[in-house]
């Protein structure tokens, strides 16, 4: 891909690679050696610059700070079979990244920085991809608005900022979630839709309640009723009922999942059959008293399946049947990690090799 402005590259001195513990990754504990950097001003992208990994100066008057545009992403990049990099769904991760931007009245970064960008920085640290099953390079993009003003205005400076860092799966032992009427994520006409670093920011006082009272994460309703599952904590709900794979539909209060449309496509292909649908926390109830269903699960980037094993509705714990290597939910994922390391076909054509 030819870019209008080449990206300039600045290695680090002495790579930091020889102090990761490969063997106990964790979620967010080690940073990769380089990040991108490219800012927006004039009404301009600038030249991207790769650099070593380090601090960002801001003005404390820096609009985003007070007035909270900040947009960001999560993908991963895999190792496969045959040790070639794989970049998982990219385009589809530019393409949400410019509905969040336009959403928060964001600059959109052009495609050619996302992905050449994206291909440069993770080209050069390719050797903190890890290789064990689960594990991966998860990759942050995110942008913020870096005008420095404290006046109220939509931001006319942009800084796009691209880091990495190797993880295991987040979220694999079953998680206890509960039905929340009280508190909202998203409102119809609001933010839900956006990847903005806001609705975590609102998520965070209700998810602490929640785990005070002894569950992970809260299981969101809609804003208007508090009848409908939206999502489980920051991820996709997914719930097997009757053998079906059932999600609610997308809207704007529900994030356009990559791995909720990577695992109900891969489910499809697999003629397991899949509704997407309003589930009311009704039916739920009714499906546990009638044992119908088998399967609830978050779906992200970070965990891929997070499998739930008690969801409280109205102070009442209904247990999941335990998971077993055949649960719908961890052949979809097999399935999907078979086709990021290219041991099944990529049919859909949703890896981007390096
Ligand atoms: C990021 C996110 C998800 C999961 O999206 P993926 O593309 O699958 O990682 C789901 N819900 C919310 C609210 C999110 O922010």
């Amino acid at each position: 891909m030819e870019l209008t402005q080449p990206i300039s590259v600045q290695r680090v001195q002495q790579s930091r690679l020889q102090e990761v513990d490969f063997s106990n990754l964790g979620f967010g504990t080690y940073v990769a050696d380089h990040m991108l950097v490219c800012d927006y001003k004039q009404g301009e992208w600038q030249a991207p610059a790769i650099m070593p990994f380090g601090n960002l100066t801001l003005s404390p008057t820096s609009l985003a700070l007070h007035y909270g545009q900040t947009v960001f992403e999560g993908m991963k990049a895999f190792r496969m079979q045959d040790g070639r990099i794989n970049l998982f769904r990219v385009h589809k991760h530019h393409e949400r990244l410019s509905r969040s931007l336009d959403r928060m009245a964001m600059a959109i970064v052009p495609e050619d920085v996302f992905v050449e960008g994206l291909r440069q920085l993770i080209s050069l640290d390719k050797d903190w991809i890890p290789t064990a099953p689960g594990t991966a390079l998860y990759i942050r993009p995110f942008a913020y608005a870096s005008e420095a003003k404290f006046g109220v205005k939509v931001s006319d400076e942009y800084k796009f900022v691209i880091f990495s860092g190797p993880v295991a799966a987040a979220f694999q032992k079953p998680l206890r979630v509960r039905v929340e009427t009280q508190y909202v994520r998203a409102a119809r006409g609001g933010t839900g839709a956006a990847k903005c670093g806001g609705n975590y920011g609102g998520a965070f006082y209700p998810t602490t309640k929640a785990k005070e009272a002894g569950y992970d994460q809260v299981l969101w309703t809609d804003a208007k009723e508090n009848k409908y599952i939206e999502e489980s904590g920051m991820m996709n709900a997914v719930f097997v009922i009757d053998g079906t794979v059932v999600t609610p539909p997308l809207s704007d209060s529900i994030l356009d999942g990559v791995t909720r449309d990577s695992l109900l496509t891969v489910a499809r292909d697999l003629g397991i059959p899949v509704e997407e649908r309003l589930v009311s926390i009704e039916e739920l109830e009714k499906a546990f008293r009638q044992h119908t269903i088998t399967e609830a699960f978050g779906a992200g980037t970070a965990a891929i399946v997070a499998p739930i094993g008690t969801i409280c509705i109205h102070d009442i714990d209904y247990q999941l049947p335990a998971y077993d290597a055949q649960a719908i939910m961890f052949r979809l994922r097999d399935q999907l990690e078979a086709i990021r390391t290219g041991q099944a076909a990529d049919k859909h054509h949703w890896n981007y090799v390096l």
